[in-house]
């Protein structure tokens, strides 16, 4: 058999979850992991400094900074202290470590091995055939990238994937290379993320993100439901400001197939009452909703409420709001009231009593705003389940008023500004017309592809350039081995990137290593030191100035090696040179280009940056196609499941962030020194001859066929019957490339029907 971890004596310890989070051990586990990767000066120098009026932006997450006024010294999470950590390490991979470890070597370790050897320090190329990376000078590395380029037959055969870190300005000018090669190819970690939530909002709302603000959490909602999303891991300074709502008196409701820690006691580490104390509970309910149940348990409590609204006319539904901002509530109030019971507590896996508890509390609550993440938009009915949570909020005017509202939380810290910036393959023509009007180009308008698009693509040898600009897209993508298979079938890969990692040895017949500076360092270009700007998920933009020296003097920015790159292809077309030298330049062209940057570098100068205008929560405007709030029909569905087999969702352990694992541990969970675990319902493992403990393989069950992922160490575990868990990126062999959601082509990486047979 097959030694993992799960397999081996030493593997996983398990202890039962964790109720509390935060408190000293959240404290411990920072300063433990800050000291052991960057010693104590670097430690000061980036934790006093991060989310700071005149330090760099957390690369980590995206949830928003307090007003410049009311942040602490230390701003910043466990996750926040790692992932700086991580970055700002003295550990360096250079190329003396490549000359030791051929690729086969590097690709046999684990991504954790990969990524704890530090940072990246020279570009590096793999030659056609070769066994090693070696070094390459920058100028010899753009020459041949440029090279490669230009000799494609259609630009259309290049891709170019972003990943949520990079900045306004690196996102603005690389969009602008890859439109002026002349492809709409730009696919994003947004495709496998927030994708659902940007196509339901943008229908029903007419825009693609969120709509509450920071202030609407802490000070004015009177109920909060969090559904599909674990604040405590990916978003932890979120608890800060669950913690102030429920201080002033509002409901927090948590539904979700994970009893999380999260919904439990938080022992805010900023405050003496946080530590010393008991800590606040911060989820009043906790509704466990069956993996891919919400769309059925937000049917059911918009029926629930609906016929509130026809036993006492009036005094339910905010009559006044539907008749003058929304259209379509005839069509949705119709469907709603032919829904049957039984099939929504089958679907939801709650019962109608709990359900309709649910509704009460929410027609007590004058404001309500629901935030949500990934456990929402993974699955095949994803977007539906974000239109029928919106219209659930446009039932009771709870859009565009304090303390209301949709609110996808972003999971890396500028996701939500590259897509501003147009990192999309669907850009519309506003945008591009604008391009054009700046720039004096006409930019492609074909669409490009998406993640999934780009990887049928390679699968079938039409691309013959990947280059992405941060990211690990084999391990943050589906269908592990068709996605490693597929990167194969590219004449050239390049990747842009601060740490080794999985997808740069995963190569194409050629590869290229192009290190950059880091959120943490300091950006001096023409003489003069530069800043970057970052959206937050609450439409913040603000400034980020790395704080440390250069982890190598051969490390590039991000906008140096796009522009370089832009500067060699085209000459100086469209100022290339200026705007790698001067980042005013690239705002100024974002100002005249992007909606809502008026003044830009003015604004952005400010402490705390501005908000972007967004029309929903400013002014109750929809630019939706009927210029309404939309209500949508979104019948419920749920994942047909057959007997003997459960529906599994990956998720994140708490010493992860994305797909960089930090270390082999999930406090919260309870889960020490492993991750090849799989959390079942104590009776289902039972049920199945099964016992906490057992060594598992984890077999996928898809139209195209079985796939498995071996030696899961079975963990018992309250989740609700029929349902599992297990951490991505290890679960993702699971996840068929051609399982997505409808419209949004996002992969269905939480809805995957698996089947455990104990290993052999
Ligand atoms: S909550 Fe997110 S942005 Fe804030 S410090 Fe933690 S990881 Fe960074």
């Amino acid at each position: 058999m097959d030694m993992t971890e799960s397999a081996r004596p030493d593997g996983p310890q398990i202890r039962p979850p964790k109720k509390t989070t935060v408190g000293l051990p959240g404290i411990a586990h920072s300063v433990r992991y800050a000291l052991e990767e960057m010693g104590p000066r670097r430690s000061l120098q980036t934790l006093l400094t991060m989310n700071h009026v005149k330090g760099f932006d957390c690369p980590s997450c995206a949830w928003p900074d307090p007003d410049p006024e009311h942040r602490r010294a230390a701003e910043f999470c466990e996750n926040g202290a790692k992932a700086v950590a991580w970055e700002a390490t003295r550990k360096r991979v250079d190329a003396a470590f490549f000359a030791v470890h051929s690729v086969a070597e590097l690709r046999a370790q684990e991504d954790h091995w990969l990524e704890h050897h530090g940072r990246l320090t020279e570009p590096m190329h793999l030659a056609p055939g070769a066994t090693h990376y070696k070094p390459i000078s920058w100028d010899d590395a753009i020459a041949l990238v440029a090279d490669r380029l230009r000799g494609l037959d259609d630009p259309n055969r290049a891709v170019f994937y972003t990943s949520g870190r990079a900045s306004n300005e690196a996102a603005f000018v690389y969009q602008l290379l890859a439109r002026r090669l002349g492809t709409n190819n730009l696919p994003d970690c947004s495709n496998m993320c927030h994708e659902s939530s940007g196509a339901a909002l943008t229908e029903t709302i007419g825009i693609g993100k969120g709509v509450v603000t920071l202030a609407d959490i802490e000070d004015h909602a009177e109920l909060i439901v969090i559904v599909g999303q674990n604040p405590g891991t990916n978003h932890p300074r979120m608890l800060t400001a669950l913690e102030k709502a429920k201080r002033r008196g509002a409901r927090v409701v948590a539904v979700n197939p994970l009893p999380e820690a999260a919904f439990g006691r938080f022992r805010n580490p900023q405050t003496p009452r946080g530590l010393l104390g008991p800590g606040t509970v911060l989820a009043d309910s906790y509704l466990p909703v069956r993996v891919n149940g919400d769309l059925a348990f937000f049917a059911g409590v918009n029926k629930a409420l609906l016929a509130r609204e026809d036993a006492a006319p009036g005094t339910v539904l905010d009559r006044d709001f539907i008749e003058k901002y929304c259209d379509g509530f005839d069509a949705a109030a119709d469907a709603w009231r032919v829904l049957e019971w039984p099939a929504i507590e089958t679907m939801s896996g709650l019962s109608r009593t709990q359900i309709e508890d649910f509704a009460a509390h929410v027609v007590a609550a004058g404001s309500v705003i629901v935030c949500w993440a990934m456990g929402l938009t993974q699955h095949r009915n994803a977007v539906a389940t974000i239109r029928e949570i919106v219209n659930f909020l446009l039932l009771r005017g709870n859009v565009g008023r304090p303390g209301a509202g949709p609110s996808p939380i972003r999971g890396h810290s500028n996701v939500q500004g590259d897509r501003t910036m147009g990192i999309w393959e669907k850009m519309p023509d506003t945008f591009l017309d604008a391009l054009r009007e700046e720039f004096g180009f006409d930019p492609p308008r074909e669409h490009g592809g998406d993640t999934v698009e780009a990887i049928r693509a390679m699968r079938k040898g039409k691309v013959d350039v990947f280059f992405a600009l941060g990211g690990n897209f084999v391990a943050a993508t589906p269908d592990t081995e068709a996605t490693e298979a597929a990167m194969a079938h590219c004449a050239l890969t390049v990747h842009v990137a601060t740490k080794l990692n999985r997808s740069h040895l995963c190569h194409g017949a050629e590869a290229l290593l192009l290190p950059c500076l880091g959120r943490t360092e300091r950006d001096v270009q023409g003489g003069r030191e530069q800043f970057v700007t970052v959206e937050d998920s609450m439409s913040m933009v603000h400034a980020s100035r790395g704080t440390l020296l250069p982890g190598s003097d051969k490390l590039r920015s991000e906008i140096a090696i796009v522009t370089g790159l832009g500067h060699a292809l085209f000459g100086d077309d469209v100022g290339w040179r200026e705007m790698g030298s001067d980042y005013r330049v690239i705002r100024k062209h974002i100002e005249h280009v992007v909606p809502g940057f008026h003044a830009f570098e003015q604004r952005v100068s400010q402490p705390g940056g501005f908000m972007l205008p967004r029309g929903p929560h400013d002014s109750r405007t929809f630019k939706t196609a009927t210029g309404k709030a939309r209500f949508t029909v979104n019948p419920p569905s749920a994942v047909e499941v057959p007997p003997g087999h459960l529906l599994l969702q990956t998720v994140r352990s708490h010493d992860q962030f994305n797909t960089t694992v930090y270390g082999l541990d999930d406090r919260y969970r309870g889960i020490k020194g492993g991750r090849r675990v799989v959390f079942v319902n104590p009776d289902d493992l039972r049920e199945r001859g099964l016992g906490d403990g057992d060594i598992v393989d984890v077999v996928g069950i898809a139209p195209d066929g079985e796939r498995r992922a071996k030696a899961f160490r079975a963990v018992e575990y309250p989740t609700p019957r029929g349902c599992a868990a297990a951490y991505f990126p290890e679960a993702n062999v699971l996840v068929p490339l051609d399982s997505v959601a409808e419209i949004s082509n996002t992969p269905t990486s939480k809805s995957i029907v698996i089947r455990l047979e104990r290993a052999g």
